[in-house]
């Protein structure tokens, strides 16, 4: 939208972005795993990179202001511009970073981790009969031997959209899973469990992560349900965590060769999604 400007207004722009990045690139430089270090990153450059201005120039220009601050911090962010990025920008990033690395910048601890390989591990959803609207989810996944997760729940009645994604912390799953079952027994519900193929997951979970963004898309979404339809849920994130939470599940599901098309938009609710009740 602004192709015509000189590069030095791109400049001028992006110098407002590198000191909230490098505040973030201290946080990473001291992430106690990859995953934290990825959520912290998802959260702050996925909404950033989704900015309407935020066109490639800048995030060119954004790489170049971070590499020539210097310093781990700034090339943690690189590094985390290269992974959540798409395309050029991606590339762009990486070489600056692998450029900072060969300068002998100390890369953060958890890249390895990062670059390692994703096994899906297991995908529990949880419904209730007497609860048609809603269901939860429990994805986890292995990597570099660290099982870490999401918990998902799905808001039926708008599409199947994700309303909370909630990543859990290796070791944890064990205790989401309790605390869901305890949620329900509290309602005085016995809760129906299924474990999932991981083709069935993952569709699943692109529909619903798809669903969520399409009910924030600034020119409408396709069932006319916006991201304030139902501000009572209680759940509903906003859109910035929304965006960058869902893109790092997305980017987990990816890596396990799960992330297929996204289906039409509503289409991965069980049934339809229309009426729970409907033969
Ligand atoms: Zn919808």
């Amino acid at each position: 939208m602004r192709a015509g400007q000189p590069r030095s207004e791109f400049g001028e722009l992006v110098k407002g972005f590198v000191p909230a990045l490098l505040t973030l690139g201290e946080h990473l430089t001291g992430a106690e795993d990859a995953f934290e270090a990825e959520r912290a990153a998802a959260e702050t450059l996925v909404p950033m990179l989704a900015l309407d201005d935020f066109r490639a120039e800048m995030a060119r220009s954004l790489a170049e202001g971070l590499a020539a601050e210097g310093g781990p911090a700034a090339l943690a962010v690189l590094r985390m511009l290269a992974e959540f990025g798409e395309g050029a920008d991606s590339d762009a990033a990486s070489g600056l970073a692998d450029g900072m690395a060969a300068s002998g910048v100390a890369d953060p601890p958890w890249l390895e981790t990062l670059r390692a390989p994703v096994e899906a591990l297991e995908f529990r959803r949880f419904s209730a009969a007497s609860e048609p609207e809603r269901a939860a989810l429990v994805a986890s996944f292995r990597r570099a031997g660290v099982d870490h997760g999401f918990l998902v729940a799905v808001d039926y009645l708008r599409c199947g959209a994700a309303d909370l994604v909630e990543p859990v912390r290796p070791g944890e799953l064990g205790e989401v899973v309790s605390l869901i079952g305890a949620r329900y027994a509290e309602a005085g519900i016995d809760p129906a469990e299924e474990v999932l193929d991981p083709e069935t997951a993952g569709r699943f979970l692109v529909g619903a992560v798809q669903a969520s963004l399409d009910h924030m898309a600034e020119d409408g979404s396709p069932c006319g349900i916006g991201p304030d339809a139902d501000p009572d849920s209680g759940a509903v994130l906003d859109r910035e965590r929304a965006r960058g939470l869902g893109a790092l599940l997305t980017r987990r599901l990816r890596a396990a060769g799960l992330a297929g098309e996204a289906p039409k938009h509503g289409e991965h609710v069980p049934g339809g999604g229309e009426s729970p009740n409907s033969p």
